[in-house]
């Protein structure tokens, strides 16, 4: 709609995760889904084959913590298998990667992106109520001893948070082939904790780089998401900057997402959803879904209306939706 091709899909593979993130746990606490809520492997993939024939290139598993989904692997190698699928990414806040890097790879996964706010181990607590920062650190130095490429990791600004740290962040790039992406934090949600005064715009972001040195645009590619790339002369690793209240991608915006229970979104910010599960489940044929799908499609917004003071949030849980 309005020019965009849409091919690319994420799917949040559960609700459930292992950190708790501030920002992300609604005020009252998580209300989990039960396991029969979520969609099954099985459905997942008959909806990914569907999508693929309407033009989906590339799928990315999330959540929710993707990695804490009994049996995981095994539906990557499965999800992997489905022709015209050419390109299958994860993201995950690394908890368990180390654990689980091998056989990502194997399992047909190259391209890696890692949630990571903060690199003190005593805020990562104070941020997600986990005392895990070792094992995400360890996840990172496992994907890129494995070769995951590109590994990108997301960090969320906030002011007064971490915003300290961003120089420290961007450093990285000198040395590591990492890409640093800095999240506009978005007014999503239930965590009450968005308001204006947490909120830093990718150009003050930009701004407080600015000791490190000029930062040169790196062109696009293709499938390169709505991040703006950047690289700092003789840097490595490049930084991205992702803005979705100060710079809205909406006319390039070529995602749907699957949400952990089965809704198909057309657009993270907006709240319009289409209940595949309860089609999948009440024997619709494909050539249904593929009109429920074409359908989302066709009433994809123009773009979001989220304003920069917060004004119009959209109340959808991340971990449901998928971030
Ligand atoms: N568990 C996985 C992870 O941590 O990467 C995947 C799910 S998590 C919801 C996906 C991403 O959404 C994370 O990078 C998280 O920081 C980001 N996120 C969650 N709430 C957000 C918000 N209100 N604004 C911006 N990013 C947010």
């Amino acid at each position: 709609m309005f020019a965009r091709s849409i091919s690319y899909l994420r799917i949040s593979l559960t609700d459930h995760c292992n950190l708790r993130c501030q920002y992300c746990t609604p005020q009252e606490g998580r209300v989990k889904l039960a396991n029969e809520e979520l969609l099954r492997y099985e459905e997942i993939l008959r909806v990914v084959r569907i999508a693929v024939s309407l033009g989906i290139e590339k799928v990315r598993l999330t959540g929710g913590e993707p990695l804490v989904r009994r049996d995981v692997l095994s539906f990557i190698k499965d999800l992997a298998e489905i022709p015209g699928l050419t390109d299958i990414r994860l993201t995950t806040n690394g908890v368990l990667l180390a654990e689980h890097a091998e056989a990502l790879k194997k399992a047909g996964i190259n391209k890696l992106n890692i949630s990571l706010d903060t690199l003190r181990p005593e805020r990562f607590f104070q941020i997600t109520g986990v005392d895990a920062f070792a094992k995400v650190w360890d996840g990172i130095s496992k994907a890129r001893e494995l070769g995951f490429s590109p590994i990108k990791l997301n960090v969320v600004a906030l002011k007064g948070v971490n915003d300290d740290e961003f120089i420290d962040f961007a450093r990285l790039t000198f040395t590591e082939p990492l890409q640093i992406r800095f999240i506009e934090f978005m007014p999503i949600g239930a965590s009450g904790m968005w308001n204006k005064g947490k909120y830093i715009s990718s150009a003050e972001i930009m701004e407080l780089l600015k000791p490190l040195g000029a930062l040169e645009p790196v062109p696009a590619r293709r499938m390169d998401g709505p991040a703006r790339i950047y690289r700092f002369p003789e840097a490595v690793g490049s930084v991205g900057f992702i803005s979705p209240i100060s710079h809205h991608f909406c006319d390039r915006c070529n995602r749907l997402r699957l949400t952990s229970e089965g809704r198909l979104r057309s657009c993270l910010l907006s709240d319009q959803e289409t209940d595949l599960k309860q089609r999948l489940r009440s024997g619709a044929t494909d050539e249904e879904i593929r009109d429920l799908i074409v359908k989302t499609i066709l009433n994809k917004p123009k773009g979001h209306t989220i304003l920069p003071d917060g004004g119009g949030s959209c109340h959808g849980q991340m971990s449901r939706i998928g971030g």
